[in-house]
């Protein structure tokens, strides 16, 4: 196929010209001393065209208080220039009707011309921009190119330009041709010798910030013009209505724009000039459907803005990974927390837990199956911490979990919960491809709580991590698994200070000797840390922790059953939920376990009756929790030493 030049569309012989009377007009115009009579005896020349104008002067369209009769009269009342795009609106009318269209959608043309010249005079009416006559002309002329083109090289023009929306033929004309219908629009205006600016206006009305010369703001006005009646034709209108508001507010930033009010003036406005000028545009849209339309697609739009802001905002505080908060969201959240401490006096507190021999699971079952342990340990903590606080990703595998309002003691129960449950019940990762369909996983847990110690010791949040932090290390130090309340004097302060070869508890604890198991049966979740600690400090104590007393002897039941030996060693508290210590070691000695199992209770209320009552049963030792305390190296001797074993 051979190629078209834009030379051989502006050559070619069947190109329309402009009727005489308007190439006349332009030529008065184009010289300032022309006086206006002479003008109007041009216009009147032609006796049909004067009409027309006379006609569509003294319509609605311009809204004049009184008729007028006369050329000159309608030069007086509404200025040289609307009189001018009268006259070449008609000309081009005549020009386009002498010419062979067939195949052109003519009524489309039609209708988006009228529509586009109507729009932009609105716009720069209201604006108060530029010539609006000259705009008015300008958007008349706009898609003169189209027809211009069409007649030069006809079905090959109109294979280009077939289904596709006006928007986007600009850019499928420059591929196929090297040109598009608004330079040969523009080089025809000049031909015409229209004034330069509508040349430009021409030239540029799909491309306003290309335009180097000429009136941008008329450029402007063109091209928002040629957009709403792309609006008012469109399918879907409701996203060129938002590319107008779009661009209005960046080109006009002090304007506003009732886009309902225009696009129905619009409508009106076109029909009117339609009949006027005596062409056909087709049946229109109804405006206020297409409003209500674009409204609820706007308000959808708008949502799904909103959302996708929320959900930005959302995403820079939550881990990708485990979808919970992140480091960022705890940072801020403790601080604030803190905060709220300091000036109340609320309780709080902070747990860390971090997943034991965790590169382990890395390196023996690969990456993936690491990515999801840690989303199953995100889930269980924080279905397991409930509404108590807020778990968050702190970094690698290791959470924190921040609780507003809990005290030492509800903290290390939740950090309890949080360990067993994760410790309890194997991980189910067949969801993965590789790796084994089920896996143990373990955590070590450290918490910090303002009532734990002295609450002046605490002066910012980060101490709190630190101390936290701490208990985690600890935890790991005494065999994992476990829980580690932050605690004057206990092994967590000390791992929170410079580490040091002889802490404390070093000297207190002797250092037992193979692995024991441990039963605790202890309601008060500090008590049973401090204990389990310390248990676990210096041996490979395994300690079972049991809460309730009836549950400790349902436990007992099961495992004689079982043939098994529930432990080494039981530790139980006197004062319990469910049934009290004495009432447990009946069950105990019941099922005969007495016989090899040392069983010591621990009471905080010391008296003589109770030593009486607890002798009376043969428990092997009763021991006071001031006691214990006070002596703690003495008491972890008596309870880690085999010959503490009965017989
Ligand atoms: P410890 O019981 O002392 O905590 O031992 P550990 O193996 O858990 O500790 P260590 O710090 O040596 O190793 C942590 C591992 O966690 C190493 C790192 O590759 C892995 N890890 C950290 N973040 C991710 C993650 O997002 N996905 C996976 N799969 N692994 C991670
Ligand atoms: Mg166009
Ligand atoms: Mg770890």
């Amino acid at each position: 196929m051979s190629q078209i030049q834009i030379e051989d569309v502006l050559n070619c012989p069947s190109l329309p010209s402009l009727p005489a009377v308007a190439a006349k007009l332009i030529e008065l115009t184009g010289n300032p001393d022309v006086q206006i009579s002479e003008i109007a005896k041009t216009v009147q020349q032609d006796q049909a065209l004067a009409g027309k104008v006379l006609k569509t002067v003294n319509s609605s369209y311009y809204g004049l208080a009184n008729r007028c009769g006369s050329i000159d009269r309608a030069m007086g009342y509404l200025g040289l220039n609307t009189v001018k795009s009268l006259v070449l609106g008609f000309s081009l009318v005549e020009t386009t009707s002498n010419t062979d269209h067939d195949g052109f959608d003519m009524i489309g043309h039609w209708r988006r011309t009228l529509m586009g010249a109507t729009a932009s005079r609105a716009i720069a009416e209201r604006f108060g921009i530029s010539d609006k006559d000259e705009v008015f002309s300008a958007a008349l002329f706009q898609d003169m190119g189209m027809l211009a083109t069409f007649t030069a090289i006809r079905g090959r023009y109109l294979d280009t330009i077939r289904d596709i929306e006006h928007g986007n033929v600009s850019p499928i004309e420059t591929t196929n041709f090297g040109f598009t219908h608004a330079t040969v629009g523009a080089a025809l205006a000049r031909k015409w010798s229209l004034p330069e600016n509508i040349a430009e206006a021409i030239a540029y009305h799909h491309d306003p910030e290309k335009a180097k010369s000429g009136d941008i703001e008329m450029i402007r006005a063109v091209s928002l013009g040629t957009q709403v009646a792309e609006a008012l034709s469109a399918k879907t209108p409701s996203s060129v209505i938002r590319r107008i508001e779009r661009q209005t507010a960046a080109w006009f930033p002090k304007q506003k724009i009732d886009m309902s009010e225009l696009l129905v003036d619009v409508n009106e406005s076109a029909k009117e000039l339609a009949s006027l000028f005596n062409t056909e545009i087709g049946d229109l849209k109804d405006v206020q459907l297409l409003m209500s339309q674009a409204q609820e697609r706007g308000l959808e739009h708008q949502i799904s803005m909103q959302r996708q802001t929320e959900s930005l905002e959302k995403q820079a505080f939550t881990d990708g990974l485990t979808g919970i908060p992140n480091r960022k969201e705890f940072d801020a959240q403790m601080e604030s927390e803190f905060a709220e401490h300091k000036e109340t006096g609320r309780d709080f507190a902070v747990l860390f837990f971090d997943a034991d021999k965790f590169k382990n699971v890395n390196d023996t079952h690969g990456h993936a199956v690491g990515d999801a342990v840690l989303v199953e340990l995100a889930r269980r903590a924080t279905e397991t911490v409930g509404d108590k606080g807020c778990v968050c990703r702190y970094g690698g595998e290791e959470f924190s979990v921040i609780l507003p309002g809990c005290t030492v003691r509800e903290a290390t129960e939740i950090a309890e919960r949080v360990r067993s449950e994760i410790a309890n019940k194997p991980f189910d990762i067949r969801g993965c491809d590789e790796g084994p369909d089920e896996l143990s996983v373990r955590v070590s847990v450290g918490v910090s709580a303002v009532d734990a110690g002295p609450v002046d010791r605490l002066k910012n949040a980060g101490q709190m991590v630190s101390e936290a932090d701490a208990g985690v290390y600890a935890a790991k130090e005494a065999g994992r698994n476990n829980v580690q309340v932050w605690i004057p004097g206990s092994a967590t302060e000390s791992s929170l200070e410079a580490p040091s070869k002889s802490d404390g508890l070093s000297d207190l604890i002797p250092t037992g000797g193979g692995t024991q198991q441990i039963v605790l049966i202890e309601d008060d979740a500090l008590a049973a840390t401090l204990v389990m600690t310390l248990l676990k400090r210096k041996t490979n104590a395994d300690v079972r922790w049991i809460m309730n007393g009836m549950e400790a002897c349902e436990f007992f039941e099961s495992m004689v059953e079982r043939g098994e030996s529930p432990a080494d060693l039981i530790v139980c508290d006197l004062n319990l939920p469910g049934c009290n210590g004495l009432d447990v070691y009946r069950k105990f000695s019941g099922l005969g376990l007495h016989k090899e199992i040392p069983f010591f209770v621990l009471t905080a209320h010391d008296c003589e009756e109770t030593r009486a009552e607890v002798a009376k049963l043969g428990v092997t030792e009763c021991i006071s929790k001031n006691d214990f305390v006070k002596n703690l190296g003495k008491w972890m001797n008596v309870l880690m030493q085999p010959s503490t074993r009965a017989a």
